[in-house]
């Protein structure tokens, strides 16, 4: 496997049109070079838990996703890497034909176990993998110590330089460790990808330390809820490509620039406002969409 190379994770500031016209400068931290399909946020979620894994002397590490989990792939991978066995358990009857996302996590040794969905609703790991060999990773890496790894994101920038930091947020875990590194006057604004996750809020509180201001979530870019897109996403994500060179995925990325994009352009920021939005990674979902859909 290809090698996770971490200073390919720079800042670049983009010359997005509308922020231009605003007078908004806008810096993307460009977490999906890292690697072609180890998402970028996901690797940092990760580091901790498997830290922990290896100091109880685990040799396997089991957790939880759908077909095209971020998650389950970039799990199989860092297992890989720090040379221990994985097994995920996935959501829904075992399909005739693996996702492109399962196909590449079980060339990496990742063992598939399909859960229909009331017992994956519940949790219910199969007997075999709930003895006190395994290492349970949470679903999505979500927790204290995936938060403590999503912190270190913020030492590949300096956060004085920006007004603003603006991320994507499924369990809010990659948003509570950029929380817990900031300092009091700056703001940071988590765009959530579910429809009415009335949770999040409180999912990250409980990962942030006391004391922390509170991130501003929006709920108002879901475009039909996880993992949904609507044709307007689709062709916000050409344009994006085309204006600024970068590719996003449809399930958080490009619902983040879209959310951005549309804030500027409704005043939500100041003139003058430094933007740093943090792009997680995440393209190799976009293997579920049709595949003249986009053009990056
Ligand atoms: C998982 C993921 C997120 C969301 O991270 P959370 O910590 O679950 O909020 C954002 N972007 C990408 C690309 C992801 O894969």
């Amino acid at each position: 496997m290809q090698d996770i190379n971490l200073s390919l994770a720079r800042t670049e500031e983009i010359m997005l049109p509308a922020a231009v016209a605003k007078q908004i400068s806008l810096s993307v931290l460009r977490l999906d070079k890292i690697h072609p399909f180890v998402s970028g946020n996901k690797w940092f979620k990760l580091r901790y838990y498997l830290d922990e894994a290896k100091a109880q002397g685990k040799r396997s590490v089991v957790t939880f996703g759908g077909a095209w989990s971020n998650h389950i792939l970039a799990t199989a991978a860092a297992c890989k890497i720090n040379g221990l066995a994985s097994t995920g358990i996935i959501r829904g009857e075992a399909p005739g034909h693996l996702s492109s996302t399962l196909t590449r996590a079980k060339e990496l040794g990742m063992q598939l176990v399909f859960l229909n969905r009331d017992d994956y609703r519940n949790k219910k790991i199969p007997a075999a993998w709930s003895t006190g060999d395994h290492y349970i990773i949470p679903e999505g890496g979500y927790g204290i110590k995936g938060a403590a790894g999503a912190a270190t994101i913020a030492d590949l920038y300096s956060e004085k330089d920006f007004t603003h930091s603006c991320c994507a947020a499924g369990t809010g875990t990659m948003t509570a460790g950029l929380v817990s590194r900031s300092s009091p006057s700056s703001k940071i604004i988590s765009f959530s990808v579910l429809k009415n996750n009335a949770a999040l809020e409180e999912d990250i509180a409980h990962l942030i330390p006391i004391g922390k201001k509170s991130p501003a979530l929006i709920h108002d870019y879901h475009f039909g809820g996880y993992a949904k897109h609507t044709p307007s996403l689709l062709v916000f994500m050409n344009d994006f490509y085309r204006q600024v060179n970068i590719p996003t995925d449809f399930v958080y990325t490009a619902k983040l620039f879209y959310g951005v994009t549309d804030l500027i352009q409704q005043d939500y920021f100041p003139t003058g406002s430094r933007l740093l939005v943090v792009h997680s990674g995440g393209l190799q979902g976009n293997d579920s969409l049709g595949k003249r859909t986009l053009i990056f």
